[in-house]
């Protein structure tokens, strides 16, 4: 069985975010969301509302999971048994960071293997920061994320 992780802070999840995950699914029979601590990032959600609204996005999409770590992905990755992780590509600034990224993790761990992914066109100028701006002045997110992260930013 083909796994890749598709490791993130996913503070909050998005459809576009959804979109590459289930997209990795045509090449992949298990696609795992790890919601992960970046040490770069101040999270705005704990890591474990992130992970449950991730959870309940994808109840009923056969073949992603969702799990979460306080640690390495590539100790993630290794307790799987994949090699392969998944990363979603918008613009070059998220090249940049992918490339950096991607360096880092093979200064740690040389097996792993990078999945890109490029962004549907109509996700390019998505991101978890926008969905937080907009659902804090008020604005309709629920056409840009699942339910779950709708629910959550109403009990806010
Ligand atoms: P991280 O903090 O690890 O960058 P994010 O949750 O911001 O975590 O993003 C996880 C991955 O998903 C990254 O590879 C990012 O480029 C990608 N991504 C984020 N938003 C989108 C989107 N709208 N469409 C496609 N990929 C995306």
């Amino acid at each position: 069985m083909k796994v890749v992780i598709y490791p993130g802070s996913f503070d909050p999840i998005t459809n576009g975010h959804l979109e590459i995950a289930k997209e990795a699914l045509k090449t992949f029979d298990k696609v795992i969301i790890l919601v992960a601590d970046n040490p770069n990032k101040k999270a705005r959600f704990t890591t474990e509302v992130r992970y449950q609204m991730a959870k309940e996005a994808v109840e009923g999409l056969e073949g992603i999971e969702v799990y979460y770590t306080h640690g390495l992905t590539v100790d993630f990755a290794k307790k799987i048994g994949t090699p392969y992780l998944l990363r979603g590509i918008r613009d070059g600034a998220d090249m940049t960071y992918e490339r950096q990224y991607a360096e880092l993790t093979h200064q740690i761990d040389k097996s792993i293997k990078f999945i890109y992914i490029k962004a549907p066109e109509k996700y390019v100028t998505l991101s978890s920061t926008k969905i937080d701006e907009m659902a804090r002045a008020n604005k309709d997110i629920s056409k840009l994320v699942p339910k779950s992260v709708v629910n959550e930013y109403k009990k806010r």
